[in-house]
């Protein structure tokens, strides 16, 4: 039986959950027309939607949050929150919004318009609709380990360099708007980046005179990661690490509702604090989020993402955090059940393809096992596959996904060891029936953008 790390953190405030009957859950499934997004959360037992925003915070935050400056320009919390960013990061100007998309609706433009492309390790959902939103176009450059659930490799989030490079020479450099690299590799299942990708990522893009951002959300994690596995790290602090990874970047944009354990934040960060562009973004962040000394946060949230930011970096909490996704990806290969391995930093991210070989991307396999998995124990998670790519914005095409994932995103110091074996014996049952499971979803409705937070489903019969 594979160890589990014991929690660094005991309880002291407590929020029931209830466990549901099969009938009600699927009753709960019909409503939402099958969309993991619309069930209510008071009919999930285990909710790993998203880790986002649904952290559990400490008592050193909220006690800071008492300490919030309310002030409209020039807030005590804002210079707090900056002193934290700064020495962690290393940057120049740091300017709160509200979370991570927020980042991307300001920065995003500055450097993106018609005619532009943006190329990444691969793009998170919203980050890819701001790309779009923009005019612009996203291109994807992701090294092929990713690709395979199976094949075990330290750093399946990097960027394929070589292609990266391609990339830029078929469309040429002046048309690269910004390179973007998302640590951990969400989309490719929480898997970490080293610090030599980055190196070499960073080289191109200097060499084209290119824009290098971070999407930052889980620069903790990414950061224990190369401290557990790249050579010549293992001594060193991950805030050390941290701040000589982002010192390769021209700018990051965060969403602080992953690593920084808040729940609600975000941040946007530019190394060079004479770089002329800030006026741009202190601009539009003016317009959409609030005086930039505030980005639409309340001067308590400011004092709560201050204390996250360290608390993220914590090496006893970042070792406990990695445990729990090995330990729960060690039970899955006990069982032989496929997942993206190894194990993710916030997640484990089921091989759904694999569970249902013959159903076809276009009836979207990772919806089809978050269904079973929410009728079986009550779990929410969610496709991050076909059905979140949505459909190409100048075909109208469906776009087939690198991989088909089920995700368990797993929030942040809320849930017991308890819950994750309950979870791990749904998922065992899940993976036993999945025989019985023929044919997958339509979509019977959906919006222009970011679908699959709206869409309605219907299973195909027959
Ligand atoms: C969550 C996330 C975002 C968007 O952040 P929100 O706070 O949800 O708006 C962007 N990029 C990555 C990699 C994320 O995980």
């Amino acid at each position: 039986m594979p160890k589990f790390m014991p929690e660094p953190y005991r309880i002291k405030m407590v929020e029931p959950i209830r466990l549901t009957t099969r009938e009600e859950r699927e009753q709960a499934l019909r409503e939402a027309e099958y969309n993991m997004f619309r069930i209510r959360s008071d009919d999930v037992y285990v909710d790993t939607l998203t880790d986002s925003g649904t952290n559990a915070m400490s008592d050193a935050q909220w006690s800071a949050m008492l300490m919030g400056d309310e002030a409209y320009a020039g807030g005590r919390s804002y210079f707090r929150l900056l002193e934290a960013a700064r020495d962690i990061f290393g940057y120049g100007y740091i300017q709160p919004v509200h979370q991570g998309r927020a980042a991307e609706k300001v920065l995003l433009p500055v450097f993106l318009h018609k005619g532009k492309f943006a190329i990444a390790n691969l793009f998170f959902d919203t980050t890819r609709a701001h790309v779009e939103l923009a005019g612009a176009r996203c291109l994807e450059a992701c090294c092929p380990e990713a690709a395979n659930s199976q094949l075990r490799a330290p750093f399946k989030g990097n960027m394929d360099v070589g292609k990266l490079e391609q990339l830029i020479l078929e469309k040429g450099p002046e048309n690269i708007g910004m390179v973007v690299m998302t640590v951990t590799n969400n989309s490719a299942g929480g898997q970490p980046v080293s610090m030599q990708n980055m190196r070499e990522t960073a080289e191109v893009c200097r060499r084209h005179r290119i824009h290098l951002n971070i999407d930052a959300a889980r620069y903790a994690e990414n950061a224990m990661f190369i401290k557990l596995r790249e050579e010549g790290f293992s001594g060193v602090p991950v805030k050390d690490i941290t701040r000589d990874f982002f010192a390769l970047a021209d700018s990051f944009t965060m969403s602080a509702k992953k690593d920084t354990i808040v729940n609600m934040g975000g941040l946007i960060g530019v190394k060079d604090a004479d770089a002329p562009y800030i006026l741009k973004v202190k601009a539009n962040c003016i317009s959409y989020e609030g005086f930039y000394t505030y980005g639409g946060l309340n001067g308590r949230d400011l004092e709560a993402l201050a204390v996250g930011l360290y608390e993220g970096l914590d090496e006893n909490w970042l070792r406990y955090r990695l445990g729990t996704m090995e330990y729960m990806g060690a039970r899955l290969d006990e069982m032989g059940i496929p997942y993206q391995a190894p194990a993710g930093g916030h997640g484990i991210f089921l091989d759904a393809a694999r569970f249902y070989p013959h159903i076809p991307y276009t009836e979207f396999p990772g919806q089809v096992l978050a269904v079973e998995l929410y009728k079986e124990c009550g779990l929410r998670a969610c496709d991050i596959g076909s059905y979140m790519m949505g459909n190409d914005p100048d075909t109208g095409r469906q776009v087939k996904s690198l991989n088909e994932f089920t995700r368990l995103a797993i929030p942040r110091r809320v849930y017991t060891q308890s819950h994750y074996d309950m979870v791990l014996e749904g998922i065992g049952e899940v993976w036993r029936g999945r025989g019985d499971v023929r044919r997958g979803y339509r979509i019977t409705w959906e919006p222009p953008i970011l679908r699959h937070f709206q869409a309605s489903l219907a299973p195909i019969e027959g």
